[in-house]
C-alpha cells in the first residue's frame, strides 16, 4: 500500500538511498534535513518526482507535519563531524529524538531510529549480539554520539513501554557505499579518496583494529524489511557485514583495487577508538530473513567508481 514517509537526515549518505529506495517502491516521501553532514547533491535526481518533498528543518525543533510512518536518520555519523559540535550532536540524538517520537504518538504511527553498534563502545565481548550492554566511555570525545544514541534507544522503548508507541530500533555497523560525504573522514572514504589523489593512507594505530564494513544497498534492504516487520518486533537488531576486517587489510584491498601508488603512513590512534567490532546477525536473520549480499571488494569496487567520477 502506498504511504508517506518522513525521513529525517534524508539528504545524508543513507538517507538518499532510504529516500530513493522508498520512491521506487511507489512511496512518497517527505524529506527533512537541516543539511549540516548531507547536500542537496545526494538527492538531486529525486527533485524531479513529484512525490518527493524537501524540507529544511533542524530536528533539535519540534515539527508538524501529517505522514505515515518515520525513519529517524538525522545525526552526524562519522567522528569528524559529530565530534564537530558534540553538544549539538547530543542534542540531534535526543532533542530530536523526543521531538520525532512526540510526532508519532500525536499520529500514532510507527517510527523507525536509526542507532548504531557505537552503543556497544569499545566491546569486551566479539562478536557483539544485541543482548551485549557495551563498554561506553560516558566522558570520552565519542560520548556525545555514543550516548546521545544510547539516551535516543531508551526514549524509543519508553514511549514504547509507556505510550504503546509502535518502533523499529536497528544498530547499524560500519556501511559505506556512493553518496558518503568525501571530507567526512570515515575510513572508507578517506583512503579511497586518498588513494585516487595519490595521497599518503593514514591508518590511525597499527592498523590492528577491526570493523565489519556493510555495502549500502544491503543495509536500506534490511532497513526496509525491519520497517515491514510485524508490530510486535521492536528490536534492537543489528545490520551489518559480519565480514571482519583490519583497518591494515581494508588499506592494502583499496591501495590494490585503486592500483594507487600511495604509501601507508601511520598516525595516533584517536581517544575511545574501538579496537573490535563485528555483528552478530542471528535476530536479523531470523525475524527479517535478512543477510548482506555484497562482498567487500564489489562493494569497494562501485564505491571507487563512484568517488573516480565525482571527485
Ligand atoms: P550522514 O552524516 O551522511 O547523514 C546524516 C544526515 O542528518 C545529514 O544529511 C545531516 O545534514 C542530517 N542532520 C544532522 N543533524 C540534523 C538535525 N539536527 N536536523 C536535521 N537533519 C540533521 O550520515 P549517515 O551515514 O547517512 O548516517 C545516517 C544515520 O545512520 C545516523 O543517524 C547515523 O548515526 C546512523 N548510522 C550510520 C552508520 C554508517 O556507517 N553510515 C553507522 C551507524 C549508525
Ligand atoms: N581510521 C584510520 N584512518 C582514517 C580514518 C579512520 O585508520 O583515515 C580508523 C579509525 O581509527 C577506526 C576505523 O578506521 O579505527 C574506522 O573509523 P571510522 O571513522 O570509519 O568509523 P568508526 O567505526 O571508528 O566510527
Amino acid at each position: 500500500m502506498k504511504k508517506r514517509y518522513l525521513v529525517t537526515g534524508g539528504a545524508g549518505f543513507l538517507g538518499s538511498h532510504l529516500c530513493e529506495r522508498l520512491l521506487k517502491d511507489g512511496h512518497e516521501v517527505l524529506c527533512v534535513d537541516n543539511f549540516f553532514t548531507g547536500n542537496k547533491q545526494n538527492i538531486v535526481h529525486l527533485m524531479d518526482n513529484p512525490y518527493f518533498e524537501v524540507l529544511r528543518h533542524d530536528i533539535t525543533f519540534p515539527l508538524f507535519v501529517e505522514v505515515d510512518a518515520i525513519f529517524n536518520l538525522a545525526c552526524p555519523a562519522s567522528p569528524v563531524h559529530y565530534q564537530f559540535d558534540p553538544v549539538q550532536t547530543t542534542k540531534t540524538s535526543v532533542l530530536g529524538a523526543i521531538n520525532m517520537l512526540g510526532l508519532a504518538k500525536r499520529l500514532r504511527i510507527p517510527i523507525f531510529q536509526a542507532s548504531t553498534s557505537e552503543v556497544y563502545g569499545d566491546p569486551e565481548i566479539h562478536p557483539q549480539p544485541e543482548s551485549y550492554r557495551g563498554s561506553v566511555n560516558p566522558i570520552g570525545i565519542r560520548a556525545c554520539y555514543d550516548e546521545g544514541k544510547r539516551c535516543a534507544e531508551t526514549l524509543f522503548f519508553d514511549y514504547h513501554r509507556q505510550h504503546k508507541l509502535s518502533i523499529k530500533v536497528v544498530r547499524i555497523f560500519n556501511t559505506y557505499g556512493p553518496r558518503m560525504h568525501p571530507q567526512d573522514g570515515r575510513v572508507v572514504s578517506n583512503f579511497i579518496v586518498q588513494a585516487l589523489g595519490g595521497q599518503p593512507i593514514t591508518i590511525y594505530g597499527q592498523g590492528s583494529q577491526t570493523r565489519s564494513f556493510c555495502f549500502v544497498s544491503d543495509l536500506i534492504e534490511g532497513f526496509v524489511r525491519m520497517m515491514n516487520s510485524s508490530a510486535d518486533f521492536t528490536g534492537p537488531v543489528n545490520l551489518g557485514n559480519p565480514d571482519e576486517f583490519t583497518i591494515l587489510q581494508l588499506a592494502q584491498k583499496v591501495i590494490e583495487l585503486t592500483k594507487s601508488s600511495s604509501k601507508i603512513v601511520y598516525q595516533p590512534l584517536p581517544q575511545d577508538d574501538p579496537l573490535q567490532r563485528k555483528p552478530v546477525i542471528d535476530l536479523a536473520r531470523e525475524k527479517l530473513g535478512w543477510q548482506p549480499t555484497i562482498k567487500l571488494e564489489d562493494g569497494l569496487i562501485k564505491t571507487i567508481e563512484y568517488f573516480r567520477s565525482s571527485l
